[in-house]
């Protein structure tokens, strides 16, 4: 959960335009508590702007991505995106298979990862899959929640 209005003036602070559209989309990531599909994203846009584009929406996503607003995570299911942890140096993520709550890793591997000489390391991802403590004490860890629309 986040500030919609501290949000919408880092964007700005990043000398993005702010429009009403992209203050929506912002304000959705700072509601929701987990991850969101692209497609959740546009089916939430469209309510607000009827024939609002697929494209149009993925380009705002990838530029809250760019501006560090959000991030991103490939589920099985695909890419997901949630809002960007409180953690603001370089991070990776141990997250819940069942509830997808996410606790940031502070320690990278990279330092440690052997680099052939040769190879120019440019970016790198590192996650961490299991279940945290509520949805292990909770017994057997449940299904994760089908998608929640068609
Ligand atoms: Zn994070
Ligand atoms: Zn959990
Ligand atoms: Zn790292």
């Amino acid at each position: 959960m986040g500030d919609t209005e501290q949000l919408v003036r880092q964007m700005s602070e990043k000398g993005l335009r702010i429009t009403e559209q992209r203050r929506t989309l912002v304000k959705l990531f700072a509601d929701a508590p987990g991850y969101l599909l692209p497609k959740e994203v546009y089916d939430h846009m469209q309510r607000s702007y009827p024939g609002l584009s697929f494209d149009t929406v993925y380009r705002n996503l990838r530029v809250l991505l760019d501006l560090g607003i959000v991030e991103q995570i490939v589920f099985e299911e695909g890419v997901k995106f949630k809002l960007h942890c409180e953690e603001p140096d370089h991070h990776h993520h141990m997250i819940c298979l069942n509830c997808e709550k996410t606790l940031p890793i502070r320690s990278c591997p990279m330092p440690v990862t052997d680099v052939p000489g040769d190879f120019q390391v440019v970016k790198h991802k590192f996650e961490v899959y299991g279940y945290c403590s509520d949805c292990r004490e909770s017994g057997e860890p449940a299904a994760p929640e089908e998608s929640r629309s068609p």
